[in-house]
């Protein structure tokens, strides 16, 4: 097995993502994961806004990275130029969600679990180092974790949002509501 195939299968991505190439870099001793859609994403996508389909190919945004899971004991990053669609209905143009992406924008959902299950036993900034993140992205993460879990309770308000944030200091997490919240 090729390890395009095998990355393929470990990052689930199904028929509408492809592993283009894998790449080890020794100046960063990380691995890079380059992926891309197929033709078959536009089969699947709906339009955000309207709900209808079809959606078709507008262009590709600059490469963006997202922090995964360790591989192989090393770092590994996915690498892709997301595309963006275009609704055939309303004409509304938006960047396509990858299915690998978490929370926070800039880590897969993989790894946000498993930064946010360390979370839950020590503080931030030791899982940061135990990871190799700094502890205030770890924070933005948790951040957006929270606005998510308060936006599912209160519904899309910006006061709540907004409360959750103030009341989300350092170290507030663990002895507060938002346990039962994460
Ligand atoms: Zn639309």
């Amino acid at each position: 097995m090729k390890i395009e195939e095998l990355f393929h299968r470990l990052l689930g991505l199904g028929e509408s993502w492809e592993v283009e190439s894998c790449e080890y870099s020794e100046e960063s001793n990380a691995f890079f994961i380059m992926v891309k859609e197929t033709e078959r994403l536009w089969a699947f996508e709906r339009c955000p806004k309207c709900g209808k389909d079809p959606v078709a190919c507008y262009d590709h945004v600059e490469p963006l990275r997202w922090r995964h899971l360790n591989v192989f004991s090393k770092e590994s990053e996915i690498v892709c130029e997301l595309p963006r669609g275009e609704c055939g209905k309303c004409g509304h143009i938006y960047r396509v969600k990858p299915p690998w992406e978490g929370k926070s924008k800039h880590f897969t959902e993989e790894f946000e679990a498993f930064a946010l299950t360390l979370m839950r036993e020590m503080p931030v900034k030791k899982v940061g180092k135990i990871v190799g993140v700094s502890d205030m992205r770890l924070w933005r993460m948790l951040l957006a974790h929270v606005d998510a879990a308060l936006r599912e309770i209160f519904g899309d308000h910006s006061h709540s949002f907004e409360s959750g944030r103030r009341v989300c200091a350092p170290g507030a997490v663990f002895d507060s509501d938002f346990e039962k919240l994460l």
